[in-house]
């Protein structure tokens, strides 16, 4: 791209194929492929546990084609994104089934949407009559037809109608021209950070228990209903054996990062069910000795994201990262590290950090393996 001055920007990666960990340039957002890679192997082997459902991955964890990719080689039917911008993304990318678990609202995203149609299934999340109304014009004035999902509040109070006005929108939408009524929307966000395990498991049943409202009254009123998707990485194990959903919408399983991990998992330990296996690369750039010893990095608040709190420091669990301002890091005590030396940070929330970048490094026994362009990144306009 060029600006008004006729420079040219370019999206400059922090290092070639082949390199060393050590020629990264910093901060850059590394993955280690092999965790990755066992990581989505795990969750292949999890969803034998639940042979009448599918997985199909949110792919605002990584907004990256190529992993998505990566996901449906392991059997994933397709994915979820939360964004138009992460749609075209995913489309572009040669993904053929992209479900937004989200309300798109207006008619210059929706052209933008149903545009995506002609290439792959669009499926689009609704709550409102007069949404669902935009959907089917949109989707009509480009000739083409997008699947709809109700989407349910599962008392998360986000997105979402209550059980009991479920139906009257699946009729408008069985009315309406050019979109089809596919399932429901059932995903209970705030459940999946509830920390102990049996808890997160008593309130998956809770919000089971309403989605089977929306059913019945779809039942009721003489419409199957085929199809109901939800969950996250730390719900599916519970919301899967109620026998409700169809599909796990699981993201952050391929990544994991701090916050996750305060999860306690089904043994009472910390829920390690998956590894970490995304990190902001930094380097050391000053260290200062004497009573005030500390290592100061070029990786703060920007660079990491700082919703969940501050990242950890692998593999020194008892270094201490504070955030030092938009661009500094600072651990305390220094530990092992030099000056000039690079430094792993596990970030508190693994989707706002991958959002910070343009790439993402993929990196297996500390040489670079490949390195993706975060198509999807973004807003998300
Ligand atoms: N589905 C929806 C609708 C979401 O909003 C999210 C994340 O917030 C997910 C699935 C994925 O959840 P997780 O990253 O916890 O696996
Ligand atoms: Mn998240």
């Amino acid at each position: 791209a060029s600006n008004d001055e006729g420079l040219t920007v370019t999206l400059r990666p922090p290092c070639v194929v082949g390199d060393k960990v050590e020629d990264i340039d910093t901060p850059a957002l590394v993955v280690d492929l092999d965790k990755m890679e066992r990581n989505m192997d795990k969750m292949t082997e999890f969803m034998k546990e639940f042979p009448s459902c599918k997985l199909r991955p949110h792919a605002k964890s990584h907004k990256c084609p190529a992993i998505a990719r990566m996901q449906i080689q392991r059997g994933a039917v397709g994915v979820c994104v939360q964004k138009v911008t992460e749609a075209e993304a995913m489309v572009n990318g040669g993904i053929k089934d992209v479900l937004v678990t989200n309300e798109i609202y207006g008619k210059t995203k929706l052209k933008r949407l149903a545009s995506l149609a002609s290439k792959a299934r669009i499926g689009v999340c609704v709550d409102s009559i007069e949404n669902l109304r935009q959907v089917s014009a949109a989707a009509k004035d480009q000739q083409t037809n997008i699947d709809v999902l109700v989407e349910v509040n599962l008392k998360m109070y986000r997105c979402g109608v209550e059980p009991d006005e479920v139906v009257p929108l699946v009729l408008l939408a069985k009315e309406l021209p050019n979109i089809t009524f596919v399932g429901l929307q059932c995903y209970a966000g705030r459940n999946q950070h509830i920390r102990e395990s049996a808890m997160r498991s008593f309130a998956s049943h809770d919000a089971m228990d309403i989605a089977k409202i929306a059913i019945k009254n779809l039942s009721d009123a003489g419409i199957e209903c085929k199809y109901v998707t939800g969950a996250g990485t730390g719900t599916f194990k519970y919301e899967g054996g109620i026998g409700v959903l169809d599909e796990f919408q699981c993201g952050s399983y391929i990544f994991m990062d701090v916050d996750y991990c305060r999860n306690i998992g089904d043994d009472g330990k910390q829920f390690f069910e998956f590894e970490q296996s995304l990190f902001v690369l930094s380097t050391v750039h000053s260290l200062q000795g004497g009573s005030m010893a500390r290592a100061i990095l070029d990786a703060g608040i920007k660079a990491i994201g700082a919703d969940s709190g501050p990242p950890e420091v692998y593999p020194w669990k008892d270094l201490v990262y504070f955030f030092g301002g938009d661009e500094h890091g600072i651990i305390v005590p220094p530990g092992p590290y030099k000056l000039g030396e690079k430094v792993y940070l596990i970030p508190g929330h693994c989707d706002p950090c991958v959002n910070l970048y343009d790439w993402i490094v993929g990196i297996r026994n500390n040489v670079v393996e490949t390195i993706w362009p975060v198509s999807g990144r973004g807003p998300g306009i």
